[in-house]
């Protein structure tokens, strides 16, 4: 029997949200010989960092490999919130109550920060506040998160409310989650449209852009960086690495710290303003409690659900990704059984080994990398830390620089792993789920 055909006439293997934003070509032409600045990659990361060092007064290059946007700044789930993977509890545990408040009070001020930025440069994108729910997947899920989000609102005051499980459809057509929580604060924001204006607002500053300009080598000589590119060698007298998920191997000191990965996400068809009210009630962005997270949320743009998951697995190509997205929605909001899917796309995100990001130097080069799939924020911020660290202004200190970015032996960046370390934590999930501990 032939599978039902779960594609629209007008199916792309492209995101969502490049109908509206899709990457750009910027300059091609020759590069100068040399700037006070040169930086690997076009994501949030890049363009922040560029857009104030290039108020402060400093020659900008940002050096892209292909189209500027290309990367995961123009294919993610527009999420803004103050995530890590590591819970406020086990940072408090494993490293006391003086980091843990930091890195969430830092997480937090991420973002914030996105909120300040699109205000301040007048970005149309869709950035508001529908707050997050969060599917508890299990009884001990929903009590872990409960314990946790009191702990968060007694120490940092962050707010949030239980649902339980008879309310969850206050939240969500779903009958898949244990209730859950409501965290109100929590944002979204149309990632490409925000990508597309932080571009913009860069290069009115003075930051040239080049794209099809693939950064070849990086060498410190003296003082100075030596970068080379398909297009000739640029001196600068500082140089970052902006590349996160993207991060080439000649790079090796941190190809061999981040742990690239990919991250698939689909578009339903346009749905009735009757459904979409039906299935997420507040329109907020949901995810749900397990280490390796399926996401759901309205479109900020359309009348679509947009949604991912199977992170980090290996699909024979996006159509065989989309059936895999489909089922998967297809139980968690069984009125979109009979949707057919509009878009299908994936992009690469960075891991990292202790799963925080980090900011710092290493051998001459600046990098800010390894959001761990939080990154709309975290680059954002970095990239902003990262300018003032090479302004040499105090506020560039950040938790995220404070400790090692760790590697294993014998890891050369090929994260070969992924796949295996997903089903572990999926083991670790329904383990938890059947025992509580
Ligand atoms: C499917 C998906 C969903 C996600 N959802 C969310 C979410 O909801 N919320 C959230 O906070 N985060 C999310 N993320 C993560 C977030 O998108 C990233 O962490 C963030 O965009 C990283 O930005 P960046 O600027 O550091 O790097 P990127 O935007 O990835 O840019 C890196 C760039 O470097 C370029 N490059 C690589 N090598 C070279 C070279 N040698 N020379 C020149 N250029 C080079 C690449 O072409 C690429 O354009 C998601 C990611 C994916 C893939």
């Amino acid at each position: 029997m032939t599978p039902p055909n779960i594609f629209t006439s007008d199916f792309a293997e492209r995101p969502h949200w490049w109908d509206l934003a899709a990457p750009e070509a910027c300059e091609q032409g020759d590069l100068p010989p040399s700037a006070d600045v040169a930086i690997v990659g076009s994501g949030y990361t890049a363009l922040v960092a560029a857009l104030h060092l290039a108020r402060a007064g400093r020659s900008v290059l940002v050096l892209e490999a292909e189209l500027a946007g290309h990367g995961a700044s123009r294919r993610n789930a527009g999420y803004l919130g103050r995530t890590l993977k590591r819970s406020f509890t086990w940072l408090e545990e494993h490293h006391g109550a003086e980091f843990a408040t930091r890195v969430y009070r830092e997480l937090d001020a991420a973002r914030q920060w996105v909120f300040t930025l699109v205000a301040e440069l007048g970005i149309q994108c869709h950035i508001a506040q529908p707050g997050r729910f969060i599917g508890a997947t299990s009884e001990a899920h929903y009590n872990d998160l409960a314990q946790e989000l009191e702990v968060m609102r007694r120490r940092l005051g962050y707010p949030y409310e239980m649902i339980a499980p008879m309310d969850l459809r206050r939240e969500l057509a779903s009958d898949a989650y244990k209730g859950g929580a409501v965290i109100p604060d929590l944002g979204a924001i149309h990632p490409a449209l925000y990508h597309q204006g932080l571009l913009k607002a860069a290069r009115k500053a003075g930051v040239r852009v080049f794209t099809h300009t693939p950064v070849t080598g990086l060498a410190r000589d003296g003082k100075e960086i030596k970068v080379a590119t398909a297009r000739g060698a640029v001196t600068a007298r500082e140089a970052i690495v902006a590349t996160n998920g993207y991060t080439p191997r000649h790079v090796s000191w941190l190809a061999r710290r981040v742990i690239p990965f990919e991250g698939f996400m689909a578009a339903t068809e346009e749905l009735s303003p009757a459904l979409m009210a039906k299935l997420i009630p507040n329109g907020r962005t949901v995810i749900d409690s397990n280490v390796n997270i399926n996401f759901i949320r309205p479109a900020p743009d359309c009348a679509k659900i947009l949604f991912g998951g199977q992170t980090g697995s290996k699909p024979r190509d996006l159509r065989d990704m989309g059936q895999r997205l489909h089922a998967m929605i297809s139980e968690l909001l069984p009125d979109l059984a009979g949707v057919r899917l509009s878009r299908v796309w994936k992009g690469q995100c960075a891991g990292t080994f202790d799963f925080m990001p980090h900011i710092g130097r290493h051998d001459g080069l600046w990098y800010a990398m390894g959001y761990n799939f939080a990154g709309v924020p975290m680059g954002s911020y970095l990239g902003l830390k990262l300018a003032q660290r090479i302004l040499g202004k105090d506020e560039g200190a950040s938790v995220f620089g404070t400790t090692p970015f760790p590697t294993l032996p014998f890891y050369g960046g090929n994260p070969w792993f992924v796949p295996l370390a997903m089903r572990w934590f999926d083991w670790k999930d329904a383990r938890f789920a059947r025992k509580g501990t």
